[in-house]
């Protein structure tokens, strides 16, 4: 069975009219995916704010005073990230929906999804790029202490680097945080080199596959294909986190990826079935996504390849296999550095 998270006040993660981040997404995706009557195969689930205990089982307690602080006043978490007055309280509810998602799966549902979800860039004591808590960890923090779950599989497709979720699971080697990204010599934040494979026991746990700008969705299909199902299957997680960020979408407006339409109908078909073959537990958290007209097709391909849905959207594709002979050399480059912790066909 399906679920999806929402609350009517998702809207209200709006970070200003000239900023990047869109506050209606998630209003828009749900009207969108209602027009396609998409929406009746789904539960509905109206989350709560995640607690302060919730919070601080991942944040530093002056880094939520703060956050609590900005959002009396209005103000500033970064440079990139205004504050808004009442962001304490929607941040709160935008983890809220992801820790909901997650303990429907320990119910009869197989996959949720948070729309307001995948705030990868917060690590414990600091953030930028438009985050304020990280919604992965807290939510991670959350399924450890209540279900002593073991093994965390997080998959981050978003086109920036989750440089926060890395930074706090950097050690950790209960959590897998695969990450494919536009290389952090071209983007924001400028981390996730394939280098960086975690530190002491969490070695081999951190894995980064930096993408030249580019890429387009044969391509990224190939290097997903050879890494990503080896690594679920071996790691045989209790859970699947997917940030399903479309910000790789050709037009957006923050990156430099060459993604199509139906690339985000693969991608999520593909982690549904290895989700089925694993844990059958999927949490799906929509990430970062910049272009208002196109993400909401993107978003509504994600369902579709959840729900295998041949009704997805596609388009022309003539540069599908661009920069592959770039990704082909990196991802065979990752392979021998990982190649002491996980087996490759
Ligand atoms: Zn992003």
């Amino acid at each position: 069975m399906y679920g999806y998270t929402y609350h009517k006040n998702y809207n209200k993660y709006d970070l200003g009219l000239d900023h990047p981040w869109i506050g209606d997404r998630a209003k828009k995706t749900m009207d969108y995916l209602e027009q396609k009557n998409l929406l009746e195969k789904f539960e509905i689930f109206t989350p709560k704010k995640a607690t302060e205990k919730d919070l601080l089982r991942v944040h530093d307690k002056d880094y939520v005073e703060l956050i609590k602080k900005l959002s009396k006043t209005g103000g500033k978490l970064a440079e990139d990230t205004p504050a808004p007055k009442g962001i304490f309280d929607i941040a709160s509810l935008a983890a809220g929906g992801s820790i909901l998602s997650a303990e429907k799966l320990f119910e009869e549902f197989t996959t949720v999804c948070n729309p307001l979800g995948g705030f990868h860039h917060a690590s414990r004591d600091k953030s930028s790029g438009f985050c304020f808590f990280n919604d992965i960890a807290v939510t991670i923090e959350y399924l450890r202490e209540k279900y002593k779950l073991k093994k965390f599989m997080i998959v981050d497709l978003d086109v920036h680097h989750g440089n926060g979720t890395q930074d706090i699971y950097i050690e950790d080697p209960s959590v897998v945080n695969l990450s494919f990204h536009q290389d952090g010599r071209t983007l924001y934040p400028g981390t996730g080199r394939l280098e960086n494979i975690g530190k002491k026991q969490g070695k081999g746990y951190t894995i980064n596959l930096p993408l030249p700008p580019g890429t387009a969705t044969g391509s990224y299909l190939i290097a997903f294909n050879q890494i990503i199902p080896p690594i679920i299957k071996q790691f045989k997680p209790d859970i699947i986190i997917y940030e399903s960020g479309v910000d790789t979408y050709h037009s957006d407006p923050l990156a430099d990826l060459e993604l199509t339409y139906q690339a985000y109908y693969y991608l999520s078909q593909k982690m549904q079935e290895l989700s089925k073959e694993t844990c059958d537990k999927l949490l799906v958290l929509f990430g970062g996504g910049y272009n208002s007209q196109s993400i909401i097709i993107c978003y509504y391909n994600v369902i579709c390849g959840l729900l295998n849905n041949p009704n997805f959207i596609k388009e022309k594709d003539s540069m599908s296999h661009f920069k592959v002979q770039t990704v082909m050399d990196r991802v065979l480059s990752l392979k021998e550095i990982l190649k002491e912790y996980w087996d490759f066909e």
